[in-house]
């Protein structure tokens, strides 16, 4: 008889795509990651360059965050600003988008930060 294991997860990562990304359980083309937050590409990319800024932490949509969740957003904002960057979109422009359930499109219910360059960019968006 094999041996169980208890394997203690906070309680969305069994179920949330992004919080498997992040236990490592569905493998990401990552392209930066710190304590907090996390960037990958995105398996199906809608301009040249589209990469997810993620938090570590499970948080549903944009609708949930709390006042002490300030900090998080401001620094998965300079994180993005920051593979922009790395990336050559800077100056040429580059589109960053949090899209909130239905209406927006929103899929993943896991707050993700999309940028977005590497191609002229529409407005309005669709
Ligand atoms: P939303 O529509 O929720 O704003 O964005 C979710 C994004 O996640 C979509 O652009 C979709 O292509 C991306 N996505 C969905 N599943 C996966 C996956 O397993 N891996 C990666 N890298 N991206 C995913
Ligand atoms: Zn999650």
């Amino acid at each position: 008889m094999p041996r169980r294991v208890a394997v203690i997860m906070p309680a969305m990562a069994e179920s949330c795509l992004f919080c498997r990304i992040v236990a490592g359980e569905i493998p990401a083309k990552l392209v930066y990651e710190d304590d907090r937050a996390l960037a990958f590409r995105d398996i199906n990319p809608q301009a040249p360059t589209h990469v997810l800024v993620i938090p570590r932490r499970h948080i549903a949509t944009l609708n949930d965050l709390g006042e002490g969740d300030r900090e998080l957003v401001g620094h998965l904002a300079m994180v993005g600003a920051r593979i922009a960057k790395d990336l050559g979109h800077d100056q040429a422009g580059w589109r960053a988008v949090w899209n909130v359930n239905a209406d927006a499109g929103q899929t993943v219910f896991h707050i993700h930060l999309h940028v977005l360059g590497g191609r002229k960019l529409g407005w309005p968006p669709g």
